[in-house]
């Protein structure tokens, strides 16, 4: 348990100001749109940014499952660590807000490129998913079904990708991920 000082609150209530908002667009969420919410499965986004009346910052609330909070619970959230390791990873030491870690900086980076492909590919999935679709509906005969038997696997391949990148945890999204970048895809 840290216990944080007056002269640090307000430290900690700068940084919230100065970084809040580009912190959450490296993850992803951004001002002026909905965003799909990190913290419960979904197919319609339901979390939005707003600004606090009473304490002036950024905050995230989602309509769906009703998370709430400010940047410091978002990361600790999202990152499964403790408030101190949130502080710890976001370059605040003992209440002083240091030069952000380069460390840090490229794990914010690389989170951000997590998170594109995972809606990069969710995008691309939909699509291939789609025209599959489209194309399976308009088959007269078995012929032509077995002219695209492959498709009938690879359809288990998106379903069950698509799936995690919708429903599963981030564990299992990063899973994903990191199985691609093993393939060079
Ligand atoms: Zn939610």
């Amino acid at each position: 348990m840290i216990i944080i000082k007056q002269k640090d609150m307000e430290n900690l209530s700068d940084f919230k100001n100065e970084n809040s908002l580009d912190i959450f667009t490296q993850y992803g969420i951004f001002q002026k749109k909905k965003t799909l919410c990190p913290f419960h499965a979904e197919r319609t986004p339901s979390l939005s940014l707003y600004k606090s009346k009473i304490t002036n910052e950024w905050r995230f609330h989602c309509f769906g499952c009703g998370e709430d909070g400010d940047i410091f619970k978002f990361i600790g959230k999202i990152e499964g660590i403790s408030f101190k390791d949130t502080l710890i990873f976001l370059g605040i030491k003992s209440g002083h807000v240091t030069k952000p870690d380069k460390n840090i900086i490229r794990k914010l980076e690389l989170i951000k490129k997590f998170r594109d492909w995972c809606n990069d590919y969710e995008r691309f999935l939909r699509n291939k998913y789609r025209k599959w679709h489209e194309i399976k509906s308009q088959f007269k005969n078995m012929e032509e079904v077995e002219v695209f038997y492959k498709f009938y696997h690879l359809e288990n391949i998106w379903e069950y990708q698509l799936n995690i990148l919708l429903f599963g945890s981030e564990q299992e999204k990063f899973n994903l991920y990191k199985e691609f970048k093993r393939n060079g895809k």
